[in-house]
């Protein structure tokens, strides 16, 4: 089998997954965008999921991106930012990144706003947030999180999408499902208090194990590695 041919059953899976999850929860299956999660992945990989139809990859390091935009040069692919973001690296990140989910702090916003500022590109940002407060991991807290709405929605720099969440690791698929829906809530207040709905539409949460569950609590944006590209090596992250 050439190698090309997993990747591509994979691929027909996990979207068979999202359309048969939002049919369940009575959506649309076309308001979900899948992320293919490349991180570690080879970019001749990348562009065997190009070739079974997948624009949207998500990577965790700035440089690794960077590395396989320039091998893949040419093709129509967007890129989000999964990983965290180091304030020093905010510029490479706000040139070379469509989508950057994992703002997850004033400093950070403004570094990335004033280098999207200056390279001329206006990239599309969530908030990550960390709702079980978990010291291991990154993600605004729910106290800071209004402020950090507000200061996205001012800057004219960037463009405001929503909420990206990294649950603490489940055992089950339904072990997200409160965190998840946590979110969804969050998002819904949010809006009610004014800030304005297309400025939190997307809710980025659910991977390879949970995107069904994601799905039926209102995921409009499921990241996806594991389930399309196999098993990475132990060494990567999370
Ligand atoms: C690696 C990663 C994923 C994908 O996880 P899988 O379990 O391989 O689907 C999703 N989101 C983030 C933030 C990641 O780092």
């Amino acid at each position: 089998m050439p190698p090309g041919a997993d990747i591509a059953r994979n691929l027909s899976d996990v979207r068979r997954r999202i359309t048969a999850a939002a049919h369940a929860a009575s959506r649309n299956p076309s308001e979900i965008t899948l992320v293919a999660v490349s991180k570690t992945v080879s970019a001749d990989l990348v562009r065997e999921a190009f070739v079974a139809g997948q624009r949207v990859f998500g990577e965790n390091r700035v440089q690794e991106a960077i590395d396989k935009q320039s091998a893949l040069a040419g093709l129509d692919l967007e890129w989000h930012l999964i990983g965290h973001l180091q304030s020093n690296k905010a510029k490479k990140a706000a040139a070379s990144f469509d989508w950057i989910e994992s703002v997850d702090s004033r400093e950070l916003l403004d570094k990335v706003a004033s280098a999207a500022a200056s390279s001329g590109r206006r990239p599309q940002i969530l908030i990550q947030v960390d709702l079980a407060q978990e010291a291991t991991k990154y993600g605004a807290g729910l106290s800071e999180l209004r402020s950090l709405v507000d200061a996205a929605l001012a800057s004219s720099a960037v463009v405001l999408r929503g909420f990206m969440l990294v649950p603490p690791n489940p055992e089950h698929a339904e072990d997200s499902r409160p965190w998840f829906r946590q979110l969804r809530e969050i998002r819904d207040r949010f809006v009610d208090d004014g800030v304005p709905a297309q400025h939190l539409s997307t809710l980025s949460m659910g991977m390879s194990h949970d995107l069904d569950v994601a799905i039926h609590e209102g995921a409009t944006m499921v990241r996806v590695g594991t389930a399309i590209f196999g098993a990475r090596a132990s060494t990567a992250t999370p």
